[in-house]
């Protein structure tokens, strides 16, 4: 499915127990903060959480985690946090939306340095089960030159032509799975995330993606009394979007299916959604009416893009399914709450 094929695993591959050890990468930002508070909520008593970031900055810092501030583009950081893991997921990566991806590749091809030191440490370490978070950028941009894009399937990111800096970073760093499993014997999954939403991730500053971003710009609207929101490009764009809650319980599934070892796979929704659409959408949640001008300078990534579930379905026999309006209905709660707290003076992140 991904362009390669890797072999099977022969015999059952070994799940964390309740009181293994679970490294959750990136833990400080919006997917793995999320998938940190998912596994102690399901019971596991040993999980270590490692961000860059200092801890007042992470989104969620989950009682009774072990979380620590460590750079993982350094190796020896990479060692530490292994230690004694029975699985590692590696969420942790410099990325952003649009507006970051296009002007800061460099600092997202450096975030090679992270999965190849993880994943390094990891095999050294003995851990039996690794998963990678990659994207849908990592897909040939030019089949996605159309907003009515035909669903993006595994098999479409070879011939290669991934997004310039994001994308090839996470195409090569899934290629660095792949062979640690082929040659090194350690079972990789990988997943390709199409744009994830929802509480507890970036909504202001630059790095927010569309569903966040337009549900800041209504809410600022509706404070400012503005009566208009700005849009990026001309809204004819089109894209899927998956509520966090799916993105978490994806992950679970997809790391803990041997059929899928060294096998990337979509992780996404296939519900197509227009920027036009999500403003209305966004307005009918915040119950205004806003002009709307369009900004063609702005960055606005390819035309389209949805994906395709045929391969997830039928292995899993699940996909993500929560739909985009129940979804953005809970992140703008989240963020009107966000906003109203900045607005007071109060610590938040952003
Ligand atoms: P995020 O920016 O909220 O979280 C990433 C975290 O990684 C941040 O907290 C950051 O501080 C941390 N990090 C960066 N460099 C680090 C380093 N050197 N050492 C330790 N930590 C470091 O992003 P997210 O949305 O939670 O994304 C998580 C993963 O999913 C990333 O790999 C991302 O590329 C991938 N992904 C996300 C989406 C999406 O829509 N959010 C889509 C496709 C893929």
């Amino acid at each position: 499915m991904s362009g390669y094929t890797f072999p099977k695993a022969k015999e059952p591959i070994p799940s964390a127990g309740k009181d293994d050890l679970i490294l959750v990468a990136g833990a400080g930002g919006f997917i793995a903060g999320n998938l940190v508070a998912y596994f102690k909520d399901k019971g596991f008593t040993r999980i270590r959480a490692v961000d860059k970031k200092p801890l007042r900055e992470w989104y969620r810092k989950v009682p009774g985690v072990e979380s620590l501030c460590l750079d993982l583009s350094d190796e020896m950081n990479c060692r530490r946090a292994v230690e004694g893991a029975f699985e590692v997921y590696n969420l942790a990566a410099d990325m952003g939306g649009m507006g970051f991806i296009e002007s800061h590749r460099v600092d997202c091809l450096r975030s090679i340095l992270i999965n190849t030191h993880l994943v390094e440490s990891a095999s050294r370490a003995g851990v039996k089960r690794y998963f990678y978070s990659s994207s849908a950028c990592a897909y040939n941009t030019d089949l996605q030159q159309d907003p009515h894009v035909r669903a993006l399937k595994e098999s479409d990111a070879y011939p290669a032509m991934a997004e310039r800096g994001y994308g090839w970073e996470k195409l090569i760093s899934e290629m660095f799975c792949q062979e640690y499993w082929k040659e090194r014997g350690m079972a990789t999954f990988i997943a390709r995330f199409h744009n994830v939403y929802g509480p507890f991730g970036t909504w202001t500053g630059g790095r927010e993606k569309a569903p966040a971003a337009i549900a800041r710009k209504v809410i600022e609207a509706k404070d400012t009394a503005s009566g208009k929101i700005e849009i990026w490009g001309d809204g004819t764009q089109t894209r899927s979007f998956m509520y966090i809650d799916d993105c978490v319980q994806g992950i679970d599934k997809i790391t803990h299916c041997d059929e899928l070892v060294a096998t990337p796979l979509n992780l996404g929704s296939s519900e197509l959604i227009e920027i036009n659409n999500l403003v209305t959408i966004a307005e009918e949640i915040g119950g205004v009416k806003l002009a709307r001008s369009y900004d063609l300078d702005a960055p606005k990534g390819v035309a389209g893009r949805n994906s395709d579930n045929t391969f997830i379905k039928s292995v899993l026999g699940w996909e993500p399914t929560t739909s985009f309006k129940v979804g953005l209905e809970k992140t703008y709660r989240w963020i009107e709450t966000q906003y109203a707290a900045k607005k007071a003076g109060k610590h938040v992140i952003d």
